[in-house]
Parts: structure tokens; sequence; C-alpha cells
């Protein structure tokens, strides 16, 4: 418990069977919002519901750790600045992310970032898949391909607002079948190929 991290950007709506599932528009920028690193926990622990939360759902990611303090990164200089990557669980409250404007409580509740390891990334990463599985049985499927900005795009827009830093998390947006509801009880594991997996079981 307690991983203490930089900054956690992450990317909504970013890949492009998730935008049609949802009906949505195909944004034109990626959609950002944070995480808080107290979220983080680590294989095996608890992703504990909320009382006050009504819907709990799960979205695979893969998710990039910057390594190097960059601002203004140009997209082709973008894979320098990544250290490693985690497999990662964006666990959300959907009917507080429904009810509120700012999605900041449905994303930030204790518990609501598993996290696999870290492991290096030497160079780009351009075939892999994200997948989650709700008791064994396969939730979502996609691959990093079908994302809509890609991870040098990401890591180029991201820091031109903000100045990224080493240890920093980006993550990357969770492919489709993405938004089924957990309930206590229920085994959740996220596997990214050739990054890790980790899994968590939904408690009260
Ligand atoms: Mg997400």
């Amino acid at each position: 418990m307690a991983v203490r991290a930089g900054k956690i950007i992450c990317s909504g709506l970013n890949y492009r069977d998730t935008v049609l599932e949802d009906g949505a528009k195909f944004p034109e920028k990626p959609l950002l919002f944070l995480k808080p690193d107290t979220a983080i926990i680590g294989d095996g622990e608890a992703i504990v519901k909320p009382e006050e939360v009504k819907i709990l759902t799960i979205e695979a990611e893969l998710a990039v750790v910057i390594g190097k303090k960059g601002k203004n990164i140009p997209r082709e200089k973008a894979w320098d600045y990544i250290r490693g990557c985690r497999a990662a669980n964006d666990v959300t409250a959907k009917d507080a992310q429904k009810e509120d404007i700012q999605w900041t409580r449905a994303k930030s509740y204790d518990t609501f970032l598993p996290l696999s390891p870290e492991v290096p990334v030497n160079g780009p990463l351009e075939d892999v898949e994200v997948c989650s599985y709700i008791n064994g049985k396969l939730a979502q499927k996609g691959n990093i391909r079908d994302m809509i900005f890609d991870i040098p795009y990401l890591v180029s827009y991201i820091s031109g607002i903000m100045t990224l830093e080493p240890g920093d998390i980006i993550l990357t947006g969770t492919p489709g079948g993405y938004g089924k509801e957990v309930r206590p009880g229920d085994e959740v594991r996220i596997e990214i190929s050739g990054v890790g997996r980790i899994t968590n079981e939904v408690t009260i």
C-alpha cells in the first residue's frame, strides 16, 4: 500500500470502440482528468466499494511512467521520456460520474487505482493487448493500436499543459466493453500483454 507517485493523468474516451459504444462524439482533443496517488493499490489488495456508491465499474488501461522531466515534448521524442509501463484499473463510481460535472469524486476514492509493478520500456509500444476479466470471464479486449490519440500524442499534448516529471503516470484510456459493473465478492483481473497483470477483489 501507500505507493507514492507523481501526477496521475488519465485520458478518457480514447479508444474508437469505446466512443462508439457510448454513442459519444469522437473527441477533437484528449479528454483529461486526474486521479490521486492515494487511490493506488497493489496486486491482491481489495477494491473497497464505498457505501454511498451504487455502481462501481472497472476500466483496463495501459499506464506509462515518465522517466525524464519535460515540457512541450515533441511527439517524435515522446518515447525518450517514458521509462516504464504498468497495468492499471481505472475504477470508477459510475453514479458519481453521472451526477457530478467534474469526475474527481467518481475517480478518486481510496483503492480506485490498482496498478501492477513497473516494467521498463525501451522504445515504442505498438501492439499491446489490453484486457479485463471479471470472475475469470473476459470483459474487455482491446489493443493500443485502436487508440484515438496514441501514446506520443498524449505525452506531447499533456506536456504542453503541465511539466511532466519522473514518476508521473499517464493512464491511456480503456477499450470497448468497459463500464461493466462489479460488486462485492467479484474478482477483477487486468492483463496487459508484455506488461503484467493485476488481480483484486471487490469488498465492502
Ligand atoms: Mg479510464
